[in-house]
């Protein structure tokens, strides 16, 4: 049996995965272009036309891009008018700004467990954590699985509630053929440097309703009516534009998604099939209404029959000195965050979310961008550490 790299042995891979962000002349002469025409700002014609092909791919009459894919959350939060004090449904396990959107515009998130399949918020358990107080639900679609949009529009429908899809991890995903993003009263993505389709940072915010998309643009834009006067401002806005730069880079990633998307697919299958064969780690499941899946991260699920003592943490850790990068996880549930002490929220009981944390871990998608040979340093590394699990245990004492 070889030692593990984490215990001073070789590695498996001593060669980096695919780069990302990905790029070519393609986006260069983008940025040319946009530095010659001297649109460099938001009012520049390729933000809107970035806007308009990227609503029209995802299934939306109207697109309003923005700073980044936390402000787009803010955005709809307003443009739908919650107010503080209503109370807004997020899941625990996501990044932290689908929670603090809802405390930046005063209201209350309430924590809804997740469902362990897919990782998104479980719609069984929505009815229960509804009030008089309740006004939004903002589904994650985790790691690009869409969250189940039937179940979550039927009670939303039902009890009056708007949708704020945060598909920050979902460019391209469809639900039944549907675009993700395309459901809700509003759909928020991130273009954030790690996202599968990035300028760095920025975002957008689609929507299908002409005055929620007003609205959402008055937010951004100072407070301006469309078709108003330079000065003429109307409600309380503030300047999330995104600029010339990164609607140029955008179009350019966008014209590159539907390629890496069946890349990524190609190769999450292959790995699922090997790591099926391995037993210790369990591969992500798509749900059967899923038609794409975005794959920002491939989520999987220690075999903890076959792992008794080994944490997520030994387990990324060791995997991360074979060279194998980017397998992380949340260490915890977001509403265990510090900041929460200090504003108000709610929770209810998610032992599913708590189980998440201690058994799985994701890979991020620029391992899916890997020719399938690379795949293979993946499940050796996965097997080598399943040869050596009986000294993961001692990692506890050395780390
Ligand atoms: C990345 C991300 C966001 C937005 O992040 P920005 O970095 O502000 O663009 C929102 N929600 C989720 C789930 C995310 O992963």
């Amino acid at each position: 049996m070889s030692t593990l790299a984490l215990f001073g042995g070789v590695p498996i891979r001593q060669k980096p995965f695919a780069q990302w962000p990905v790029f070519d002349d393609t986006e260069r002469q983008a940025v040319l272009d946009v530095l010659e025409s001297g649109a460099w700002g938001g009012y520049s014609p390729t933000v809107s036309s970035f806007e308009q092909t990227f609503a029209n791919h995802h299934g939306s009459r109207f697109g309003i891009s923005a700073s980044n894919g936390t402000v787009t959350l803010e955005m709809a939060l307003l443009a739908a008018g919650i107010h503080p004090g209503d109370e807004v449904i997020v899941p625990p396990i996501t990044f932290i700004a689908t929670a603090t959107a809802v405390l930046r515009v005063g209201a209350v998130p309430v924590f809804v467990d997740i469902e362990p399949a897919t990782c998104n918020i479980d719609p069984r358990r929505l009815s229960d954590a509804i009030t008089p107080a309740t006004r939004a639900i903002i589904p994650v679609h985790f790691g690009g699985h869409p969250a189940d949009m039937d179940a979550i529009l039927e009670i939303a429908r039902k009890r009056g509630l708007i949708v704020i899809e945060d598909a920050a991890h979902a460019h391209g995903a469809h639900w039944k053929d549907r675009p993700v993003g395309s459901f809700g009263q509003f759909g928020s993505f991130s273009f954030q440097q790690s996202k599968n389709m990035t300028a760095g940072e920025g975002g957008i915010l689609l929507t299908n309703d002409e005055g929620l998309a007003a609205k959402a643009r008055a937010v951004s834009n100072q407070g301006r009516r469309q078709g108003g006067a330079w000065y003429e401002h109307v409600t309380l806005g503030t300047n999330y534009r995104l600029t010339g730069w990164q609607a140029a880079i955008l179009l350019a990633q966008l014209a590159r998604l539907p390629e890496q998307m069946k890349k990524r697919a190609r190769n999450a299958a292959i790995l699922s099939e090997a790591l099926t064969r391995g037993g210790v780690l369990v591969p992500p499941v798509t749900d059967s209404r899923v038609t794409a899946h975005g794959l920002y991260l491939y989520v999987l699920r220690l075999n903890t029959s076959e792992l008794a003592d080994v944490s997520v943490e030994h387990f990324t850790k060791a995997l991360s000195a074979e060279g194998i990068p980017g397998a992380a996880t949340y260490p915890y549930p977001i509403y265990t965050n510090k900041v929460f002490e200090s504003f108000a929220h709610r929770r209810m009981e998610c032992p599913e979310a708590e189980r998440f944390c201690r058994e799985c871990f994701w890979i991020s998608h620029e391992i899916l961008l890997a020719e399938e040979e690379d795949l293979v340093d993946f499940v050796r590394a996965v097997e080598k550490i399943r040869d050596s699990v009986s000294t993961l245990p001692s990692l506890r004492l050395k780390i």
